[in-house]
């Protein structure tokens, strides 16, 4: 394998100039800051939000560096996931040359994406299992694929892909090996965010959306080598986290007691709401999940979903996708919202 991170940058960002802000032309201490047009005066909330926020989010980083054991230097932060994944296609495809693989069925955000940025998707479907197909997908592989995505555990399928399968895809790979690490909290399978420096074609994402409970502050992780952040650094916005968010994340960050106690209990919920589902006999399968939610093949989804939503309950209807017919994904919710939804299916005639 031959990996060369700059061939894999498009020409404009590599010759691209930022653009510099105020802060980040001036980073020291000073009493009197008239350097970016801000309002001196303050705002009109009880809290200061009149000055621009940290472009690079050092503080936010520097916690999240020690929860994770990752340098602060080899994190970037996205406005939320979406924004690393966009990102991600601005830097690397060249739109109508390049291509990228991504593994349905997963979760659809990478095929938007690639749509906005007019950027091909190949398509190699999971094996039945819901596993990679290896051979297929480095069949798959030619000059222009730049980026391939491994989403693990897997939306909407809530499994794990198997960690020797990845191995070989950042072996033999030349482009980005991008794994999206969302729900790792619920896993016991190991995160990848430790072999950055063994692979230097790799991207991990996580995200704070997800076991952090922060889905409204918009914050997405990316950890990767130094050369790749500083790409991510030049090309996004140059305050694209805000300070409200900033802010709040790291005091959030404080409380990872709250946040592993829950984890806990989410997925001893997990256990419990598949047991009692498995007993319904309109419920043909549930699949194993390593995330905080379900996936379901029922008799008749559509009518599921209607019948549940009539009783003001709302799951997600993954029938479209390839291997998901009749089934329906349910997020798992407090010990007193599934016992509901299980008292609802109880009168449930299909
Ligand atoms: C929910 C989810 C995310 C999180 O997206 P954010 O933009 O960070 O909220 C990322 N990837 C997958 C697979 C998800 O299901």
């Amino acid at each position: 394998m031959t990996f060369e991170l700059q061939k894999l940058v498009r020409g404009n960002i590599k010759i691209l100039t930022p653009y510099s802000s105020a802060r980040h032309e001036f980073k020291g201490e000073a009493s009197v800051f008239l350097d970016a047009n801000e309002n001196s005066f303050g705002s009109p909330l009880a809290e200061a939000f009149n000055r621009y926020p940290d472009p690079l989010q050092w503080k936010l980083k520097s916690g999240i560096s020690k929860i994770k054991d990752v340098p602060a230097e080899n994190i970037f932060i996205g406005n939320g996931s979406d924004e690393v994944i966009d990102l991600a296609y601005r830097i690397f495809c060249n739109p109508g040359i390049d291509n990228v693989i991504i593994c349905p069925p997963t979760y659809g955000m990478y095929e938007v994406s690639a749509n906005i940025n007019d950027v091909e998707t190949k398509k190699v479907n999971l094996t039945e299992n819901f596993q990679l197909n290896v051979e297929e997908i480095l069949a798959a592989t030619d000059q222009n694929t730049k980026l391939l995505f491994i989403c693990s555990p897997n939306n909407p399928t809530g499994n794990s892909m198997n960690r020797n399968d990845i191995e070989r895809l950042l072996n033999n790979f030349d482009g980005l090996v991008l794994i999206d690490e969302a729900y790792i909290n619920f896993s016991n399978e190991k995160t990848f965010i430790q072999e950055l420096t063994k692979y230097k074609n790799l991207i991990v994402m996580q995200t704070l959306s997800k076991a952090w409970g922060l889905a409204s502050l918009r914050l997405g992780l990316a950890f990767a080598s130094l050369e790749i952040i500083e790409l991510f650094n030049k090309v996004k916005p140059p305050y694209n986290i805000n300070k409200a968010s900033q802010q709040l994340a790291v005091e959030a960050l404080q409380n990872t007691e709250q946040v592993d106690e829950w984890v806990q209990q989410i997925v001893a919920q997990r256990e419990l709401l598949a047991k009692e589902l498995s007993n319904f006999s309109f419920v043909k399968r549930i699949f194993e999940s390593d995330a905080n939610f379900l996936l379901l093949k029922v008799e008749d989804a559509a009518n599921l979903y209607n019948y549940l939503a009539a009783n003001k309950i709302i799951v997600r209807n993954r029938s479209k996708e390839v291997f998901c017919d009749n089934c329906l994904r349910i997020t798992i919710g407090t010990p007193d919202e599934d016992q509901l939804l299980l008292k609802v299916l109880k009168n449930y005639t299909s």
